[in-house]
């Protein structure tokens, strides 16, 4: 399976990923998380990155798409793969686009987590995530067994940086802006396969499976 995710921030992106990967045994390669690792080990692409992550905004075309292409043509990608976060720009999918070429790669299936624009900055400002093994967790919706420790692993959990309300509902914008764009161009090549993300989490999974055929 070669996947894209593709949704709004807070979608539910990153947790329906986690579930896409244990279920068709593929590597998940989320851009957002490759920064907030980079950031973590104080690198000069982390430094870079935080610059326009802390204001909500995206990172430089020229950065985002290198990384993605290494990350690609590594040997845990040769058999399946799926991208969350990334293309979030048209350059970035024309780029994804022409490397796919070049490589013989063709995607099986956009999937798009449909959630309205309404309860994303909720969703954004509870969610939690684990210090140590990245699970994530929400205040409300998906709250930890013991409050602020990782179900999984008891590490700490954590609110992201970029989770606060204004930088939140920025990000919804630059979504719109830059990012929304990029359904049209995937439903032109008959690969988008939208999916209601507005349910519970095992629901939206069931419809993920169902939409994907398997
Ligand atoms: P994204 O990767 O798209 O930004 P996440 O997967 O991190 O989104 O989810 C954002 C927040 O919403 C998290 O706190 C997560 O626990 C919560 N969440 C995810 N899916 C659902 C859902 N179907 N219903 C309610 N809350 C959800
Ligand atoms: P995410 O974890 O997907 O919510 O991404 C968090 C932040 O990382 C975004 O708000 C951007 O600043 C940055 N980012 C992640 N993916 C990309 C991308 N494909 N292009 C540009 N910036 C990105």
């Amino acid at each position: 399976m070669k996947l894209l995710i593709m949704g709004r921030p807070g979608a539910g992106k990153g947790t329906q990923a986690v579930n896409i990967r244990e279920y068709y045994n593929i590597p998940h390669i989320s851009t957002g998380d490759m920064f907030r690792a980079a950031i973590k080990n104080q690198t000069k692409l982390g430094l870079e990155a935080k610059s326009y992550m802390d204001k909500g905004a995206l990172v430089p075309d020229e950065v985002t798409i290198g990384i993605v292409e290494e990350r690609l043509l590594a040997e845990d990608c040769k058999d399946g793969f799926l991208l969350d976060g990334f293309p979030r720009t048209i350059a970035q999918a024309e780029a994804l686009d022409a490397f796919l070429k070049k490589n013989g790669i063709k995607l099986d299936a956009v999937l798009d987590v449909n959630v309205p624009q309404e309860i994303l900055v909720r969703r954004m400002v509870g969610r939690r995530v684990c210090k140590n093994c990245g699970a994530t967790f929400h205040v409300e919706f998906n709250a930890p067994k013991v409050e602020g420790i990782c179900d999984n692993c008891g590490s700490p959990l954590i609110q992201r940086a970029d989770d606060t309300e204004a930088t939140a509902k920025n990000r919804l914008t630059v979504y719109d802006n830059q990012t929304a764009p990029l359904l049209e161009f995937y439903k032109k090549q008959n690969i988008l396969k939208t999916v209601n993300g507005d349910q519970p989490l095992d629901k939206v999974f069931d419809d993920i499976k169902v939409v994907l055929g398997a």
